[in-house]
């Protein structure tokens, strides 16, 4: 069940699919002299030695909830400690509030190996990613002094809160209120459910990104403002002070990704949470689509992940396992099933459809970094057109992928594949889920049509 970080393969292909075009075209220069290849080779034994670990921990402890308290898989706070201080966390964040401002394919490309290693704790930092993005792109100076260089560290985590009981992939149809109070902050009354790493013990604050409705605002999503809510209050001085009116009333019992607490929240038990506008008001879906792109990116790359341990675990097992007398075989005695044509060819689909999603995922970053990092404007339109178009074809691909692979590793296993100890049932399980998160598959494919397909042509080329 273990699992190794192929950074070297990663690297090649990382290079390939843009890190070399973006260094040569003087678009990404801090990468000289094989600052990439270090900084992969070490992410990737992050990923091996600590990470990998405790993904069978989190499937089994799981997170559990106690009275509005959450508690994390064994060894998960340490590893997220280890983790975050050694700056993993702000790998693409502006060097302004802390980060490195390196490309969004290294950190892809870093994600990759870590989501291999444990999909469920790797769901927190990828949504802080997020969180981050929004807040950089769409906060006022004052919110990203008090809250971007925590964010960034990895003291804090964020959260983004979309969904309710009656607004799915329907998110016009949200109902959490937020009044104004005269003095520039908002009161947010309402409940979320499904909220990733909405409480937790991993980090000492949680910043919880909101989607609500001003009780003037216009029906559907153009009624929508965004809101930054922390759990505790943060003075001014940036230290922690009282509690806000928002908990967490319950955990989710799940198929998959266990290790990763799914909440219920309630925001304003009381006078109602305090929040902070990010943005313009009636305006916050245009705010949170910047969480959520760089979101379902990330997801789509949990499809990658998954099928890259799938095909680890199924290629070992076929290794050991020995069944029948293959063909052409001049040995003595029964085969290692790796030695049968079937086997072989299983094997070799997941290797190539989690390439070729891999692929796609990195092309995708790739055309993020040429949309920040181009001077020309028209290079600069023609990326984040080729970013816009790829994205929902990087999330429902590859996550569909992930599925696919992961179920192909099942088949690998035979019978053992079923049975909880081999380990290809949880990677079936976790996978299951990032079809459907983030706007599910069939949502990616209403915006390819309607949306991105309708793009100049220059996304294409
Ligand atoms: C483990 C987990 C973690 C999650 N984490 C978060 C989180 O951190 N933050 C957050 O805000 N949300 C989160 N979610 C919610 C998730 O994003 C939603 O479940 C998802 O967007 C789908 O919404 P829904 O469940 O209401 O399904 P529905 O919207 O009810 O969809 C049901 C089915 O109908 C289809 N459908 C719906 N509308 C249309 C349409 N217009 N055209 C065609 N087909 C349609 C869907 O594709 C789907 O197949 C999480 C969910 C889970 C299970």
């Amino acid at each position: 069940m273990s699992f190794t970080a192929p950074f070297a393969d990663i690297t090649f292909l990382a290079k390939l699919f843009g890190l070399d075009q973006l260094e040569t075209e003087g678009l990404a220069p801090e990468l000289a002299d094989g600052l990439a290849e270090a900084i992969l080779e070490e992410a990737g034994k992050f990923a091996t030695d600590r990470i990998a670990p405790l993904n069978r921990i989190g499937d089994t402890i799981g997170a559990r909830f106690d009275n509005g308290h959450v508690t994390t898989a064994p060894g998960w706070i340490e590893t997220y400690r280890d983790w975050a201080q050694g700056g993993w966390n702000g790998l693409t964040a502006s060097v302004d509030h802390g980060g490195q401002g390196l490309p969004h394919l290294l950190h892809l490309a870093c994600s990759d190996m870590w989501t291999s290693a444990s999909m469920a704790f790797m769901l927190g930092p990828m949504l802080t990613s997020g969180a981050i993005d929004a807040l950089a792109a769409h906060g006022s100076d004052e919110l990203k002094r008090i809250y971007l260089a925590k964010l960034v560290s990895g003291e804090w985590m964020g959260t983004m809160n979309l969904t309710e009981p009656q607004a799915g992939s329907d998110v016009g149809a949200l109902k959490t209120r937020a009044e104004r109070t005269g003095d520039g902050t908002y009161r947010i009354t309402g409940q979320k459910i499904y909220i990733t790493y909405g409480e937790h013990d991993m980090t000492e604050n949680i910043i919880h990104l909101v989607l609500a409705r001003l009780p003037d605002a216009p029906q559907g999503s153009r009624g929508i403002s965004l809101f930054l809510v922390p759990k505790f209050l943060v003075n001014k001085d940036g230290s922690l002070g009282a509690r806000n009116d928002v908990r967490c009333a319950g955990l989710e019992s799940k198929l998959g990704i266990h290790g990763s607490p799914t909440c219920t929240m309630i925001y304003g038990d009381e006078s109602g949470a305090i929040g902070y506008l990010i943005g313009e008001e009636n305006r916050g879906l245009n705010a949170m689509f910047t969480m959520m792109n760089a979101a379902r990116l990330g997801v789509g790359l949990q499809g990658v992940a998954i099928g890259e341990r799938a095909y680890q675990l199924a290629l070992s097992y076929a290794k050991e396992r020995k069944q029948g007398r293959a063909l052409n075989t001049k040995s003595e005695g029964s085969s290692a099933i790796i030695e049968h044509a079937d086997i072989r060819r299983m094997l070799m689909l997941m290797r190539a459809k989690t390439d070729a999603a891999r692929a796609i995922c990195y092309m995708t970053a790739a055309a993020i970094d040429r949309a920040h990092r181009e001077k020309d404007a028209q290079k600069k339109k023609q990326a984040e057109e080729r970013a816009a178009l790829l994205t929902p074809v990087a999330k429902s691909w590859s996550t569909d992928i992930g599925i696919e692979v992961a179920s192909l590793g099942i088949q690998i296993h035979g019978g053992m594949g079923f049975i909880e100890a081999s380990g290809a049932a949880q990677h079936l399980r976790d996978a299951r889920i990032a079809a459907i998160y983030e706007g599910t598959n069939g949502i990616q494919a209403i915006d390819l049509v309607t949306r991105k397909i309708t793009l100049s042509d220059q996304a294409f080329s």
